[in-house]
């Protein structure tokens, strides 16, 4: 198997598409959100710290971070079957995870980053709708609900936001100017593979699981002339 990571600005379907290589490969899912915030609600001693950090309003800082990403990556249970979603943030932390990486005798084997056009971000952000009673999700610009595809009444539609085009435009471009070094860094050691974000869910699913599936043989015939 193989350590990967996912790159995608706000509304790429980054999360979507995690879910799915989670459960194609039985990957284990690594967010520095979810770590934090699984800490602090177990209430832990770094989660108070860190609780109190953030009630501060400071930054928690990376080695709160690196040293929950560190318990991870040293666990069996997950070797080699990582997917790191929304990290590394930045360089210092690209780089720590490097070095965490080899402490333990893994690799990355690939870093993916959705590409989309931010026109098109902000309508799947803005249009998204969560009908509350079924589940299902309908966009108001791509795929609405319509009475062919849902039974329910249209007063349990919710809009997931009240974020406007302005805050979302600022959310993606401090994205990519926050990303792109990190891209850049992976880019340098040939990990980098970008891909077309614009397409539909299934497609860009189809397209990650295909190169998925070359690190595997890749990785598995590496192991066999070892
Ligand atoms: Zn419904």
């Amino acid at each position: 198997m193989a350590n990967v990571i996912l790159f995608g600005p706000p509304g790429a379907g980054k999360g979507t598409q995690a879910k799915y290589l989670v459960d194609k490969f039985s990957l284990f899912k690594i967010s520095s959100g979810d770590l934090l915030r699984k800490e602090i609600k177990n209430e832990t001693e770094l989660g108070n710290k860190i609780k109190s950090i953030i009630d501060q309003g400071s930054l928690v800082d990376d080695n709160y971070i690196d040293g929950l990403i560190e318990k991870i990556i040293s666990n069996k249970k997950y070797f080699n079957m990582l997917i790191f979603d929304g990290y590394p943030r930045n360089i210092n932390q690209a780089k720590t995870l490097d070095s965490l990486i080899s402490k333990y005798d893994q690799k990355i084997s690939c870093v993916f980053s959705l590409k989309v056009d931010h026109e098109v971000v902000v309508k799947r952000i803005l249009g998204r709708q969560t009908c509350l009673s079924c589940g299902l999700i309908f966009n108001t610009f791509f795929s609405p609900s319509t009475k062919e595809n849902h039974n329910c009444d249209e007063k349990h539609l919710q809009k997931r936001s009240d974020d406007n085009e302005a805050t979302i435009i600022k959310r993606i471009k401090t994205y990519d100017i926050k990303t792109l070094p990190v891209l850049n860094y992976y880019s340098d050691q040939n990990l980098l593979c970008e891909i077309d974000g614009m397409r539909e869910i299934s497609i860009i699913y189809k397209e990650i699981r295909a190169i998925m599936h070359t690190l595997d043989t890749w990785l598995y015939m590496v192991h066999l002339y070892k």
